[in-house]
């Protein structure tokens, strides 16, 4: 084929991805053990099985096959841990929790190539999807782990869990299950599926070397009648959480009533895909390709019912059809294919029975004109139309590429066909009408409604059915409460009767490891006398002069003036030097400040990742900082290190909020919605207090940009030297320039140039009564938002004090919009 002959067809060629490292890794580690207190284990029956490459049908790798035995060690196991666990700080589970994410980020390809060669399903799903989607899981449950202990105040985590996920998204479905349980400070036994167990096996490594402490993890593949009933039936389980067919979930909510175990559901579904005639059809196609051939159609709430309104059909099914011919089908790890194979030959059994009964039952079925690999198990994307709604493949979930579609007139006809289901996990509706969509939208059963899309996730929104698909919420603030209950149900448990969590009879092995590296800080240490001498040289030689610049547009500039000014220690030493900065520094500030301007719109997941960079990169000079704080203030090494520390934490806190600090929607008395949307104030200056250099910058810029703002910082006046080195953390942290400038100098003069000057939307100072006032004085100019202490002083180590709602309320302002709907 020559370049034009492609110009014109527009054909891919093949882009296999490799399997090699994959199939190495495979090699060293198999047969697979099972996973019990942090070591891999024989299984107790000395069984295996083979686990199989769908697109191939031939085996893959061997995993054990765990049975009761090995569910009474994983137990015992997760239950000593619980003990520690539960009991670990949040900062301390947010740091593992992070940790995970970063390694399943590190592993990514690994972990996408594994996944579609056991799973069936194309590489472009799991590297564009499944892996990030895993990821932001973790990260975003490392930041309710932080925020635990203020933002569900009274609850406490639950104890052992035991969880069970099905093969269609094995990692994906692994991770809504173990970041929230984690993050919560449960401890978990989880059991993949039968199909599909490697990618969690690859996720027990990951937990090996991050250093989880033993137990806190524990998983055993093996078959669902040898685990999964050992499981749910056992005594130190205090919650089952399932996901999974919605015959299976039934057995387990009868298996598990009246034993006070929790338990959460996410089951089946057959979701209805609502099309009305002013739609745009070319979206609503590749809409339809997402809803129902993504992942083979294997997705529990796959938009497998097509319901178009009746004007429109044919020239929706026609547009279909052509999109079906063009669709590719094979090789999952070639990354030009649409479609891979069905994850077992009894699944597509089960697909090709029901879509037999279709055409029984009177239903056309069309599919396109090319032909299947023949090797392994591939179905081609399937069209069924006149199908009636009482028939079977308009109400049992095929889960395979098979959609069925069915016409209707009028709005509140296509609202009567979509609840006709037993299921209500999901549905999507598509109209240019904004007002028709709104309208429909409420009415439909369904635990999630797409409104001109389809099939999105975020770990920030809950996702879950009503009816038969289940109960419970995964993701958002809502799915934390699966993995908590109040705490004064443990004091009370004895008298009412509810079940008291088993004691465990084994010794904390563990304990320390969860809790140590918290404590770490705590540590003796003194940094006065660092240095003395280093690898046998006295340093009787003066240290390399060093001087702090100012901050500006993420450039280290010198101050306009040309002068510096003195920093000294308690006892009256020159310690250093800063630039005095000017009027015409703060103008280039707050120049740059406004370029930032980008900041805003950047997506709160990407601000929290910088955040959690920001902490990471301290971290990593906390010695270093520690010592500065010494040096500058005099206070004990011990107190350095708790203020290096809270400052990490701080940042850790923020990254958790960038994406959880949200609106709210009301329910004005009208037909309609008002969305309430909180959003950045814009640039802020902030004159930061003397006391606690570090802390106290950090308490105040953290907020602000996690919430989108853009700073210019005047740094503690008497100990200016912290925040001044925070500047090397910044520039090695992604921050785009101009989100943070920090300008040295006399801070009353500085505040009074920010707070006069018309381009800055809200003065924060933090000093004397005076100087609060001056600051309020001015900001009348453009009437900017200001935030005072009025001269007192914060314990900025205090979390009431330091943190929190205040600083995140201070960061933003709401907008309504009101969205008033109904045709
Ligand atoms: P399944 O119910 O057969 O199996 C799910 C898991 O449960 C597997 O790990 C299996 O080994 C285990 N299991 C089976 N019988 C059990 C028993 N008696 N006791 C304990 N555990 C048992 O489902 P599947 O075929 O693996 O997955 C497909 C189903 O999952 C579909 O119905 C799909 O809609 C649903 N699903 C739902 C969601 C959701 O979030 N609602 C997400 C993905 C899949």
């Amino acid at each position: 084929m020559n370049v034009m002959e492609i110009y014109e067809t527009m054909e891919y060629g093949p882009a296999p991805e490799s399997p090699t490292l994959v199939l190495d890794w495979l090699k060293e580690h198999q047969p697979f053990g099972l996973f019990i207190n942090g070591q891999w284990v024989k299984p107790a029956s000395g069984k295996y099985l083979d686990t199989i490459n769908p697109s191939t049908g031939k085996p893959l790798a061997q995993v054990a096959a765990a049975n009761s035995n090995d569910v009474d060690a994983a137990v015992a196991a997760a239950r000593v841990a619980a003990e520690t666990w539960s009991k670990t700080p949040g900062h301390t589970r947010a740091r593992y929790l992070y940790a995970i994410a970063r390694h399943i980020q590190k592993h990514s390809r690994l972990l996408a190539v594994l996944e579609s060669m056991d799973n069936g399903k194309p590489i472009r799903e799991t590297r564009d999807l499944d892996i990030p989607l895993v990821a932001r899981h973790f990260y975003y449950h490392a930041g309710w782990a932080q925020l635990m202990a203020s933002e569900l105040p009274g609850y406490e985590p639950v104890g052992v869990v035991g969880q069970i996920i099905p093969w269609n998204f094995p990692l994906l479905m692994l991770s809504w299950k173990i970041a929230p349980a984690l993050a919560m400070g449960n401890t978990v036994v989880l059991k993949p599926a039968r199909y599909t167990p490697l990618t969690a096996l690859k996720f027990a490594e990951i937990v090996q070397e991050i250093g989880l402490p033993p137990g806190v993890v524990n998983i055993l593949t093996g078959e669902a009648s040898q685990v999964g009933d050992a499981l749910v039936l056992h005594p130190g389980v205090n919650k089952i959480a399932f996901t999974g067919s919605t015959d299976v979930g039934r057995t387990l909510r009868r298996a598990t009533a009246g034993s006070g175990k929790k338990l959460s559901l996410e089951l089946g579904g057959k979701s209805p895909f609502i099309v009305f005639d002013d739609a745009d059809l070319d979206s609503v196609v590749e809409g339809v390709v997402d809803a129902i051939w993504f992942n083979q159609g294997q997705v529990c709430c796959a938009g497998s019912r097509l319901l178009v309104q009746e004007d429109i059909a044919d020239r929706l099914i026609n547009k279909l059809r052509a999109r079906m011919e063009k669709l590719r089908i094979g090789d999952p790890l070639d990354k030009a294919v649409d479609i891979g194979a069905i994850v077992s030959s009894a699944q597509l059994q089960e697909i090709q029975r029901l879509v037999a009964q279709g055409v029984e039952e009177g239903a056309v079925m069309w599919q396109p004109s090319w032909a299947c690999p023949t090797e392994g198990y591939f179905f081609p994307p399937t069209l069924f139309t006149n199908v009636s709604p009482a028939t079977t493949i308009a109400q049992v979930e095929i889960f395979g590429p098979v959609l069925v579609s069915m016409t209707f007139r009028t709005p509140a006809e296509a609202v009567e066909l979509a609840n006709n289901t037993r299921y209500g996990l999901a549905a999507s509706v598509w109209s240019e009408n904004i007002n028709l969509a709104l309208d429909v939208a409420p009415k439909l059963k369904a635990g999630t409604v797409w409104v001109n899309c389809t099939n999105l996730f975020d770990a920030s929104s809950g996702f879950g059915g009503y009816r038969e698909s289940g109960f419970g919420r995964e993701g958002g603030k809502e799915g934390l409460y699966e993995y908590v209950r109040p705490m004064w149900e443990t004091s009370s448990s004895s008298s009412n009767g509810l079940p008291i969590a088993i004691e465990s009879t084994h010794s904390s092995d563990g304990s320390e490891q969860a809790v140590s590296t918290d404590e770490a800080g705590e540590d003796e240490m003194d940094h006065t006398t660092v240095s003395e001498s280093f690898n046998g040289y006295h340093l009787a030689l003066p240290a390399i002069d060093r001087t702090p610049k100012m901050f500006i547009n993420g450039k280290q500039v010198r101050p306009d003036s040309g002068y510096s000014r003195d920093v000294y220690d308690p006892r009256g030493h020159v310690i250093g030097q800063v630039g005095e900065g000017n009027r015409k520094d703060i103008r280039n500030a707050v120049e740059a400040a406004h370029a930032a301007g980008g900041w805003a719109s950047s997506t709160t997941h990407n601000r929290a990742q910088i955040l959690y960079y920001i902490a990471e990169n301290l971290s990593v000079r906390e010695a270093e900082f520690a010592h500065r704080l010494v040096q500058q203030t005099g206070c004990s090494g011990a107190d350095a290190a708790t203020e290096v520390q809270a400052a990490i934490s701080r940042l850790f806190s923020y990254a958790a909020w960038a994406d959880k600090y949200e609106g709210a929607v009301h329910r004005p008395p009208l037909r309609g919605v008002v969305l309430a949307m909180k959003e950045p104030i814009g640039v802020i200056g902030m004159a930061c207090p003397s006391e606690y250099p570090l802390l106290g910058f950090i308490s105040l810029v953290a907020p602000a940009i996690a919430m989108g703002n853009t700073v210019i910082a005047i740094p503690s006046q008497q100990s200016p030297l912290s925040a001044i080195d925070c500047y090397q953390v910044l520039e090695t942290s992604d921050l785009p320039a101009g989100v943070v400038n920090i300008v040295t100098g006399d801070r009353d003069t500085l505040s009074q140039v920010l707070a006069d000057h018309d381009d800055v939307e809200s003065m924060w100072y933090f000093g004397p009564a005076e100087g609060c006032k001056r600051v309020e004085l001015a900001s009348a100019g453009n009437m900017k938002r200001t935030w005072v202490n009025y001269g007192h002083q914060r314990n900025w180590l205090d979390l009431v004090q330091g943190e929190g709602e205040e600083f995140l309320h201070e960061s933003t302002h709401v907008k309504n919009i009101w969205v008033p709907y109904g045709e």
